[in-house]
């Protein structure tokens, strides 16, 4: 499958496996009619650049929210710390620079809407039902948790939830994802569709 991105994505940094970012992108391209996407955890914007070039084909947009301060495993001294991101001056991680960087390299500025906060924040007062939430943010049980808790039940009849990292050999990595996704299958409300490497996909029933 080859997808016309605006920009290499070999120079974009992050995580996102490229079968997993063409499925973003294909299944964007169906949900996204049925209204806005929102990503948790955009990072540098490499699944941003896959989920809204199907926006914009589509004539819809995606919120991509992060606090760009890092997770844990992108803090100083952690496994995927990266200095790149460190702002010096502040002494800390910020990846907003380089997410805007991408973001507007792929001339996507009309079509992407970051949000500069924490899920708890975001959430609070949000009422816009959402054609696709993809859930790759802090990977604690706490904060996957709470990412299912406050964005699933935005998603409309037919939307998608795509979570991101999940292992289902702890050998392999960490066991929040997963967690969310069984959750997520027991609740009822979704359907499983298919997993592309670490990358789960299900529909609202
Ligand atoms: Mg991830």
């Amino acid at each position: 499958m080859t997808i016309e991105l605006p920009i290499d994505i070999e120079t974009v940094k992050g995580f996102l496996d490229n079968s997993e970012g063409e499925a973003l992108y294909q299944y964007a391209l169906q949900a996204s009619p049925l209204g806005p996407c929102l990503e948790i955890g955009s990072y540098c914007g490499k699944s941003t650049i896959y989920i809204a070039t199907a926006c914009r084909k589509t004539d819809s947009v995606l919120y991509a929210l992060d606090h760009h301060r890092g997770s844990e495993e992108h803090q100083p001294g952690e496994e995927y710390y990266d200095p790149d991101l460190y702002d010096e001056k502040d002494q800390v991680i910020d990846s907003f620079r380089e997410f805007r960087r991408t973001i507007t390299r792929a001339g996507l500025t009309d079509t992407v809407i970051p949000i500069i906060a924490s899920t708890n924040i975001a959430s609070k007062k949000w009422q816009t039902p959402l054609s696709m939430v993809f859930i790759d943010g802090g990977h604690s049980l706490e904060a996957a948790l709470g990412d299912y808790r406050s964005w699933a039940g935005h998603i409309v009849k037919n939307g998608i939830l795509a979570i991101h990292d999940i292992f289902t050999d702890p050998e392999e990595g960490g066991q929040a994802p997963y967690q969310v996704w069984k959750m997520a299958c027991a609740s009822g409300l979704f359907k499983e569709i298919e997993k592309v490497k670490s990358l789960g996909l299900l529909r609202r029933i």
